[in-house]
């Protein structure tokens, strides 16, 4: 593609893109389209000569277009939003543009630079102390493996790495039944095994992981035999927004020299406004903890903070250094690929930096206090309704109802959240709480506004009317 062609097309994309975004409250949020129809468009040969860029682009709208479903669409309730603010995507062109490969401070000084001050940035943001330091992840699920790599190493005294796990005592991970499954995943790929992962009930309004029964399993794993390694907390659990007692479970854990990740994935941008900061208090104590500005946050997917109160076990545990790889006479630089799983690595950081500095922190707390709002005052419509139940109360902006109706409630409430959904005027998801179906919604899409969340009540109780009438 020669450059004058590539202008051009970068400029059609530019704004296909803001008329996109323009045209978004019109079209259905979940994809409508059946399993199959897509690919059955797209020819099963790939193409032997190069095809004209007009209808290269043209398939991208007729053909790929239907099949999306559209994350950045102001009526999206469902899981847990992966927000991209207009300013996000601008820098996210810039960065497809250069598409530097950043992993080390050399490939891209500015990328790394930018890394350091912009995490730091949102240590500060957060209320996390100066303690930590931190690096930009893929995702959660990465930054969480990493942290039980680290967890595995330190009880292993760093000999797991060298001589795998077999010849030692097996390791112990304690966590409730609430935190995400990326935590599962994680013990099965360090080797620690699914067995290993110790579940501790959770109770109270707020779903928190009891303490007293975390410390008595580690008493009784140890009498046994086993090397308890670490303990996962959650802050905005996924299901229902569980939260622990950060200060209890680091007392616990630290009393037994178990170190303590904290999964904030969602609930984590919630913390830059500080009257939520109750809901992690002890985090300053924990040994790391992440969160994803792309969730809530508004920095375009992927971008994962994850702070780490002692970056040299980080390094220790996962950095590669071959010959290649090394960065002679510059000391004092950080090479982030020694943090993080794979080598190489986007520049994420510049997305960060252009949205803080666009929005500032109080054009994104206003953000987040109105969608904690919203999605109260969402709850108390429901709730007020008898044909609804609230199953759980808002936690930060999330909350999960029932409708009342049908002979059974498990069924009933999959089909209304389908009917919901194949609707396409909002987006919503299921989840189960104490073995029940329940819907759940989520205010976090950043262009959401407060007649959105109307729509949501219109759209809920009209839908499930229907139902009731069949
Ligand atoms: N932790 C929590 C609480 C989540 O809700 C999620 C995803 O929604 C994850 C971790 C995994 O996040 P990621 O997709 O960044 O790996």
């Amino acid at each position: 593609m020669d450059e004058k062609t590539f202008g051009e097309w970068s400029q059609k994309a530019a704004e296909w893109g803001s008329a996109y975004r323009a045209s978004l409250r019109d079209r259905p949020v979940r994809a409508q389209t059946a399993p199959g129809a897509i690919a059955a468009q797209i020819p099963s040969k790939p193409p032997q000569t190069g095809e004209d860029m007009a209808a290269i682009f043209e398939d991208f709208e007729n053909i790929i277009l239907p099949g999306m479903t559209h994350w950045q669409h102001p009526r999206f309730f469902a899981y847990f939003p992966a927000n991209a603010a207009p300013v996000s995507v601008i820098a996210e062109y810039l960065v497809t543009a250069m598409a530097a490969q950043c992993m080390l401070w050399q490939t891209s000084p500015a990328a790394t630079e930018l890394e350091t001050r912009v995490i730091d940035w949102l240590r500060q943001a957060i209320g996390l102390p100066d303690g930590f330091s931190g690096v930009i992840q893929d995702s959660a699920s990465s930054a969480t493996l990493s942290a039980v790599l680290v967890m595995r190493e330190r009880a292993l005294n760093w000999k797991g790495n060298k001589q795998g796990l077999s010849a030692h005592a097996p390791l112990r991970i304690y966590s409730s039944d609430q935190v995400h499954t990326s935590i599962d995943r994680a013990i099965w790929v360090s080797g620690i095994g699914e067995e290993n992962l110790v579940r501790i009930p959770a109770a109270g309004p707020l779903h928190a992981m009891d303490c007293q029964a975390l410390e008595a399993a580690i008493i009784r794993d140890k009498d046994a035999g086993f090397l308890p390694a670490g303990v996962i907390a959650c802050t905005g659990g996924t299901s229902t927004g569980a939260c622990d007692d950060i200060a209890e479970v680091v007392r616990v854990a630290h009393k037994h020299g178990l170190y303590v990740h904290v999964d904030a994935a969602w609930a984590g941008s919630a913390m830059i406004c500080e009257e939520f900061r109750s809901l992690w208090a002890g985090v300053e104590e924990a040994d790391s903890v992440v969160f994803n500005p792309h969730k809530w946050l508004g920095a375009q997917f992927d971008c994962s903070a994850h702070f780490i109160r002692n970056p040299d076990d980080l390094v220790r545990t996962l950095a590669i250094q071959p010959e290649y790889l090394k960065t002679h006479g510059r000391d004092g630089i950080i090479n982030y690929s020694e943090w993080t799983i794979p080598l190489g690595r986007r520049f994420r950081a510049l997305k960060l930096w252009f949205l803080l500095r666009f929005h500032g922190l109080d054009g994104l707390k206003t953000m987040i206090r109105n969608h904690v709002a919203w999605a109260n005052r969402l709850a108390a419509r429901l709730g007020a309704n008898e044909n609804f139940e609230i199953v759980t109360a808002p936690r930060f902006s999330l909350f999960s109802f029932r409708h009342r109706g049908g002979a059974d409630s498990d069924a009933h409430n999959i089909a209304l959240v389908n009917a919901i959904n194949d609707d396409g005027r909002i987006y919503l998801t299921q989840t189960r709480v104490d073995g029940r179906v329940a819907i759940r919604f989520q205010a976090g899409q950043f262009d959401m506004t407060e007649a959105d969340a109307d729509v949501a009540f219109d759209v809920i109780t009209e839908v499930a009317a229907g139902m009731a009438n069949r």
